[in-house]
């Protein structure tokens, strides 16, 4: 599995942030306290990257900045992204000046973001009814900051940015459809979470020692008890995994569980290896335990079902998707420096 040498986080945080070792050092330690030791070090250093908003993965493998990749505080964003959304422009007056806002919704095979505009000329394209929905934006220049307004976070627009409708230099069709890019979710901080279907980004920062096994049903996936399906009667059932983990994006931490092909996922194994391994170990949590430290501190982006848990009242999520980061990828580019 990847992992990016605390070395190289912590020059990448005083890289963005002018923040000297020792400091960063101390912030790392704070976070393993903060967390009861529950984390690894390099775990509790991409918490701190990501507080920062210091990017550990690079924008994407195609040099385009995917919608999952941005992130707040970051300056100069440009990207691509189809028009899923827009706005009645408002106008709004403080004592210091009055204008217009408008804003959209852009989606792309990774997500969807709101994009502010501030500009008279930008939103002039809006009241024009030059940018329509199903458009695709080439946005330049943009800023990233917590939405106000909503849950998540926003790229804004200002006069030194720009917009370009259905740009002739890149592949649109690169850019999904709007019923393919309307499924993808939102992005939100774990902190602002509520009931519904989310996107979350932010590094698992434990993983729950329990056994990862149940039993489904060989013909349709579904659970088996007592080697019994409810549709498919006596079966052999075959072994599934459930994967429980804590999911930490700075603002707050919350329990998404995977199960199936997404616990495989995680877990960097089939459930047939993990059997195999448990069995041989005499030990169902074996597997977890054994791949415990090389999950701690991953960085991933997961879309899921957030739900409340009735037992614990708590907000928990189902990951049903892991977007990133591109470990092949990743790896090979990284392999390819050293
Ligand atoms: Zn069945």
């Amino acid at each position: 599995m990847l992992k990016i040498p605390i070395e190289e986080i912590v020059s990448k945080i005083k890289e963005k942030t002018g923040l000297d070792d020792s400091l960063i050092s101390k912030k790392i330690e704070d976070k393993i306290h903060e967390l009861s030791g529950l984390v690894s070090r390099e775990g509790a250093a991409h918490i701190v990257a990501n507080e920062f908003g210091v990017k550990l993965f690079s924008p994407s493998e195609s040099g385009r900045l995917q919608i999952k990749n941005i992130l707040p505080g970051l300056r100069n964003v440009s990207f691509l992204g189809r028009v899923l959304n827009i706005y009645p422009v408002r106008s709004y007056k403080t004592d210091k000046k009055e204008g217009k806002i408008g804003t959209m919704v852009l989606g792309d095979e990774t997500g969807k973001i709101r994009v502010v505009l501030w500009d008279t000329n930008h939103i002039q394209l809006i009241e024009d009814g030059k940018i329509k929905q199903g458009d695709v934006l080439k946005i330049k220049q943009g800023y990233v900051r917590e939405s106000r307004m909503v849950e998540g976070i926003e790229v804004h627009l200002s006069g030194n940015s720009t917009i370009e409708i259905n740009p002739a230099d890149v592949d649109i069709k690169k850019i999904p459809e709007m019923q393919a890019v309307i499924s993808t979710a939102e992005r939100v901080r774990i902190a602002d979470v509520s009931e519904g279907f989310h996107q979350i980004r932010g590094a698992i920062v434990n993983v729950i020692d329990a056994n990862p096994f149940f039993e489904v049903c060989p013909q349709c996936g579904k659970r088996a008890r007592d080697n019994v399906c409810q549709e498919h009667g006596e079966v052999t059932p075959k072994q599934s995994l459930v994967v429980s983990t804590i999911i930490d994006d700075g603002s707050d931490n919350m329990r998404v569980v995977f199960f199936g092909q997404q616990a495989s996922q995680i877990l960097g194994m089939s459930a047939e290896e993990a059997y195999k391994e448990a069995q041989e170990h005499a030990n169902n949590n074996y597997p977890i335990e054994a791949q415990k430290m090389k999950m701690l501190g991953k960085e991933v982006v997961i879309e899921g079902k957030v739900a409340r848990n009735s037992f614990s009242n708590e907000l928990e999520m189902v990951g049903r998707k892991i977007l990133a980061p591109n470990y092949p990828a990743e790896a090979k580019k990284l392999l390819g420096e050293v």
